[in-house]
């Protein structure tokens, strides 16, 4: 999972693209990048680096970064080994001297597959990462076309998930897959576009939101240009966003897939409660991704609404911690209960979502310690049991717990008084467009042909990092 900021038409692009990645942080925390294009040189400059944007990005490499268009770009730390070389935005010199830079946000299916016929047909890659398949296949199609249709073609041999930024010399282009899997909008600032994954980037730099990118939509901005060309590259595809997007990844002050993701949540919480009501004094959510969630639950069901559970927001996400006993502690570093607001009283605990169920294990035993009466735990989507083939960073079927057990077997285990989870059905009428998602973590309802066994395994390398894997050859 990724965050991709594009802007054009500003003479401080650049330093604009550093405040855009700052507020796309939470999509990706292992490296950050910036590619900037400064006409009056011809020449196109990169910064990328390991870590959170302040620490990649200082004053002196903001200056390097002159021009007036840039895109950014920040990567989704998994369990693997975080490389330089994977970094993005990609930059690399095709026929003509086009200079040409690229940010991916998503997963392709059927990566290993075109990688596996590229290198064949002798092309070399740089990086481990599915998104250099788009340079390659770029840079073969321009040989008989433009930029333009080189860019169509490539697209059209590529599955799964991306919404891209390419710049290519001083010209911008902002794509969607055509199942519109990840977010992708523009926005205006004064003569410059904007291009971000989520509308909380534009709120930073004071940009005026325009629209979202449509599922299978190129836009192409000239330098220069006041105005964007738009072309669609795919017909007939059902749009299918991913609506985990909504239910954890996308922050709550943004606007994606026309909803406002502050109100989605609060409503998952809402249909919740009405689908498994229980006797509670207060409401407690699991902080931050419980929230919202948790404000629809104590609205809907009536009942006062408490911060028990404090995080400390200095301690790293929990499932990146790579054994079991380091994530345990890791959850304990991260959330500390407050015991006024426990003892004694009948909780409704709520969460997004339950992945490996290390939160819920770790944390509500020591709410039963604290004199809790009655626990009622509630989850705002429903079991995630199947992995997810376009950018969520999932652990292994075997590793998720509701592949595992059935919710009365975890409540059981973990001496709930009630544990209920969002029917899918309750999810759906969170949104304004229900037939417009993909639910496959849910459902195992997927919209794309399955990976192919390679890329299933590639997928499980990256996350694991698991060296034997390399060494059989998969990347
Ligand atoms: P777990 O402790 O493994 O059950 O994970 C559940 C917690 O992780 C919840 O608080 C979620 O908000 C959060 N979460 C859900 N999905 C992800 C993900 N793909 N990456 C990181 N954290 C997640």
């Amino acid at each position: 999972m990724c965050g991709i900021f594009g802007i054009i038409g500003h003479e401080d692009a650049s330093r604009l693209a550093y405040f855009g990645l700052y507020a796309l942080q939470h999509r990706g925390q292992e490296s950050a990048g910036i590619v900037a294009w400064d006409s009056s040189l011809e020449s196109m400059h990169v910064h990328v680096g390991m870590g959170l944007v302040p620490d990649v990005f200082h004053e002196e490499d903001l200056k390097l970064l002159s021009g007036e268009t840039a895109i950014g770009h920040v990567r989704y730390s998994t369990t693997g080994k975080p490389q330089l070389r994977n970094a993005q935005p990609l930059m690399v010199r095709v026929r003509g001297g086009l200079q040409l830079a690229l940010a991916h946000n998503g997963n392709l299916t059927n990566a290993a597959e075109l990688r596996t016929a590229l290198e064949n047909d002798g092309c070399i890659f740089q990086t481990t990462s599915d998104s250099e398949i788009f340079v390659h296949l770029i840079a073969r199609a321009l040989s008989s076309s433009t930029l333009e249709q080189a860019i169509e073609q490539a697209c059209k041999q590529v599955e799964g998930a991306y919404s891209l930024l390419i710049l290519a010399n001083g010209k911008l282009i902002a794509i969607r897959d055509p199942h519109g899997f990840h977010p992708l909008s523009m926005a205006k600032m004064g003569d410059a576009w904007v291009f971000a994954s989520e509308s909380c980037a534009f709120d930073l730099l004071e940009a005026d939101y325009v629209r979202e990118v449509q599922p299978g939509e190129m836009i192409i901005i000239n330098e220069g240009a006041l105005e964007y060309q738009s072309r669609f590259f795919s017909e007939g595809v059902p749009v299918r966003q991913c609506i985990f997007e909504l239910v954890y990844f996308a922050r709550p002050d943004s606007r994606i897939f026309g909803e406002d993701v502050y109100q989605c949540r609060k409503c998952m919480g809402r249909n919740l409660i009405r689908e498994s009501m229980a006797e509670a004094d207060c409401v407690i959510p699991f902080p931050d991704s419980g929230i919202y969630a948790s404000l629809g639950v104590a609205q809907e069901a009536g009942v006062p609404y408490e911060h028990a559970l404090i995080r400390n927001h200095y301690v790293g996400r929990t499932f990146i911690q790579p054994s079991q006993s380091m994530r345990q502690f890791s959850v304990r570093v991260k959330i500390n209960p407050v015991h006024s607001v426990i003892e004694n009283k009948r909780l409704y605990v709520v969460d997004d979502s339950i992945v490996r169920g290390t939160t819920i294990r770790t944390r509500v035993a020591k709410l039963r310690e604290l004199g809790a009466s009655a626990v009622h735990f509630r989850v705002s989507s429903p079991p995630i049991k199947y992995p997810c083939f376009y950018g969520i960073d999932f652990p292994s079927p075997t590793e998720l717990i509701a592949t595992k057990y059935t919710p009365r077997q975890i409540s059981e285990m973990l001496g709930l008084d009630s544990l209920h989870y969002l029917s899918t059905e309750g999810l759906l009428n969170s949104v304004s467009q229900p037939e417009n998602y993909c639910t496959a973590c849910f459902t195992g309802d997927y919209p794309t042909a399955l990976p192919t066994v390679q890329d299933k395994l590639s997928l499980e390398y990256r996350r694991r990092g698991d060296i034997r894997l390399e060494e059989k050859g998969v990347r």
